[in-house]
């Protein structure tokens, strides 16, 4: 634990509704970070695969100025706390509780890659749902990298800052995350989706004009989260690393659909489904993205469904919400849907033509309404831009 007093000084917290009012000081800018929803290629970042998300227009966004005394200063409206300060010489995982290690994780890993960066004051808003599989926790490094990165003059690249960000997540926080949450917050752009190769971290913009083709993608928060989430991600994890160790392989990205079959044959029944899903997913999100190559985006419904059944059935990370979700926006004339994120609850998205999208969302409230649970939270998502500076 290292919150120590709040300095004795003219910009000693006050109201928290302005920068000048919690910090006594205007900002020297404010920042803007996205959340994501991944289109297809679940669970296979950290095996070195494909993914294919976009940007949502929600954000996290933070407004910042330098300190010279080594102090960090942290406050955000979602985090319902007074401000936290922690002196930058005191960082180290594991030592920050709750929100701010996430942002204090960040600062932290710019400074273990020998960047030459002092404190700031920074206070964080934030319109992502948290917890909702739409990677606020990213958002939130993002827009924190991307305002030092600024702030500093470190003139770093968006993968660059998107790797710092990861590793504050896995190292510092403890999450052992792979690469797509920050990479999608940090590098998508408006009216794209981003095909990133998780191995080399190399991308390409794919256009995606849903509007122009008679769709709309509904995002759909079960806003359900199981608690077997977490242990769950690092077993499933770590699964697949023991999978591709016994195929001889540095990871399950380099197993050849062809050799699918054989190597199914070799495992230990309890690693087959793991690799099954993980091959065939990289494959759909080569097969989508070929689609929307081709500017037919509705073509890629059914892989959004296959995907799903894969989480379910293979990869087991589904739950009855999302499963239900999926299912009564499908029989409501949905293109195709899938949860996405880790899984255990957060979000589904349903590809649907934007005349019926209403039509889809009351099926799926009706759907959950009948099977006695909360009711889920609708947004429409339009692929939005990436970190970026606004003030
Ligand atoms: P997801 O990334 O899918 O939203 P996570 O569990 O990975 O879910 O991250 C959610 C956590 O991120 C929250 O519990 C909180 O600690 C932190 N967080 C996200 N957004 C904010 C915010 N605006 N203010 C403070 N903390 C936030
Ligand atoms: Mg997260």
């Amino acid at each position: 634990m290292n919150p120590v007093p709040a300095a004795d000084t003219q910009d000693t917290p006050g109201t928290p509704d302005t920068f000048a009012g919690l910090y006594g000081r205007p900002a020297e800018g404010e920042w803007a970070a996205p959340g994501r929803v991944n289109l297809i290629g679940e669970h296979t970042d950290y095996n070195l695969g494909y993914v294919l998300p976009i940007a949502i227009p929600q954000t996290v966004r933070a407004q910042a100025a330098r300190r010279d005394d080594g102090l960090l200063r942290l406050w955000s409206a979602q985090g319902r706390g007074p401000v936290t300060e922690l002196r930058l010489a005191d960082l180290a995982p594991g030592a920050v509780p709750g929100w701010s290690a996430y942002p204090a994780g960040v600062v932290w890993a710019l400074r273990e890659a020998g960047h030459r960066i002092g404190g700031a004051d920074i206070r964080l808003d934030s319109d992502v749902p948290g917890g909702a599989g739409l990677s606020s926790s990213a958002a939130l490094e993002c827009v924190v990298a991307t305002a030092y990165d600024d702030l500093y003059g470190l003139g770093l690249s968006g993968t660059e800052l998107a790797l710092l960000a990861q590793r504050a997540e896995n190292a510092f926080v403890g999450v052992p995350c792979g690469i797509m949450d920050q990479m999608a917050s940090m590098c998508c752009r408006p009216g794209a989706a981003l095909f990133l190769d998780s191995r080399d971290v190399t991308m390409r913009q794919v256009p995606v004009d849903l509007a122009a083709a008679g769709l709309a993608l509904l995002v759909l928060d079960t806003r359900v989260k199981h608690d077997l989430g977490d242990g769950a991600y690092a077993a499933l994890r770590a699964g697949c690393e023991r999978a591709a160790a016994l195929l001889g392989l540095p990871a399950l990205r380099s197993l050849d659909p062809a050799g699918l079959a054989g190597a199914l044959s070799e495992l230990p029944p309890e690693l087959g489904p793991l690799v099954r899903h993980v091959v065939t997913e990289n494959a759909r999100v080569e097969a989508a993205v070929a689609h929307l190559d081709a500017g037919d985006p509705a073509a890629i419904g059914p892989i959004l469904t296959a995907g799903h059944a894969s989480l379910r059935d293979d990869y087991r990370v589904s739950c009855p919400e999302t499963d239900l979700a999926v299912e009564a926006a499908v029989a409501a004339g949905a293109h195709g849907a899938r949860m996405t994120g880790g899984g255990f609850g957060g979000s589904v998205i349903a590809l649907v033509d934007a005349a019926g999208a209403e039509h889809v969302a009351a099926a799926v409230t009706a759907a959950f309404r009948a099977a006695g649970y909360r009711e889920p939270r609708t947004l429409t998502a339009v692929p939005a831009d990436g970190a970026r500076r606004l003030a």
